[in-house]
């Protein structure tokens, strides 16, 4: 393995499903990822999470980790929601949106001071995987989207797998949602979470760290190498079984990781 010098890298991002815990719904800790944060807070590095989870809030996916057993900071936690909130809110102070997504979503809106409402008028609507959603809820965002209305997509994936009312399953994701409405409208949906490169600059940006201090740590070549990796940003990939991965659209860029390996642990012996 190539020597990156990790010594120098002072901000480690990590993605959460399949990296840090099995999946939001399946908290269970993998016991590597938790030996390197524990190794890097005592190396006094800066420990972060990016993750494409749309359904919860920042604050749910702090409660899943944190209650995992990683010491970590609801500040330094970001979701697929709290990123597309902070994309509307630079496009719009206050805006109102339409948002579906199991609550967690609405919540980061709220919290960076955007208007979510259930009526018109509506200058964005954006969708977050939501397995309580309703008919006229989706009738209700393809008519604002018609009328005008931005379309966001928080986060790409089209299933996932997780628990719902006590069933194990595989469900439908945001961007097969957004589908239906791009379908319905013509208007196509702007893409908001990993690998959009964009999401990796302003959460290093908002830390107070910069790009080349930066690594990502992933399970997925698809969002955190891709991203990362476009971003300009170390990547590191690690290898948790081909079947849990959720596929996300990164078109042409590079998923080639910086370093792979079968378990964090080999990064915790290079320190
Ligand atoms: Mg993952």
């Amino acid at each position: 393995m190539a020597d990156y010098s990790l010594e120098d890298k002072t901000l480690w991002l990590f993605d959460v499903d399949n990296t840090l815990i099995l999946d939001v719904d399946h908290p269970t800790v993998f016991s590597d990822a938790l030996n390197l944060w524990n190794r890097l807070l005592e190396l006094e590095k800066t420990n972060a999470i990016l993750t494409n989870v749309g359904r919860l809030s920042s604050r749910q996916i702090y409660n899943a980790v944190s209650g995992a057993g990683y010491s970590v900071d609801l500040d330094k936690t970001f979701s697929a929601g709290a990123a597309a909130a902070a994309y509307i809110a630079n496009q719009q102070t206050g805006a109102r949106c339409f948002v579906i997504g199991e609550g967690g979503a609405q919540e980061d809106f709220i919290v960076k001071g955007l208007d979510v409402t259930n009526n018109p008028p509506v200058d964005f609507v954006a969708i977050g995987a939501d397995r309580g959603m309703t008919f006229a809820e989706l009738n209700f965002a393809t008519k604002m989207v018609k009328d005008g209305a931005g379309l966001i997509c928080i986060s790409g994936s089209r299933d996932y797998p997780g628990i719902y009312l006590g069933s194990e399953d595989v469900y439908i994701g945001e961007r097969s949602i957004v589908a239906a409405i791009e379908d319905a409208t013509g208007v196509e949906a702007v893409i908001v979470g990993k690998p959009l490169p964009e999401i990796f600059h302003a959460t290093v940006e908002l830390l107070g760290f910069s790009i080349t201090d930066s690594v990502m740590v992933g399970d997925n070549p698809q969002s955190d190498i891709a991203g990362g990796r476009a971003a300009g940003m170390m990547t590191i990939l690690v290898d948790r079984g081909k079947e849990n991965i959720v596929p996300f659209d990164s078109g042409d860029l590079d998923k080639t990781p910086h370093m792979h390996v079968k378990s964090l642990d080999e990064i915790v012996k290079l320190f």
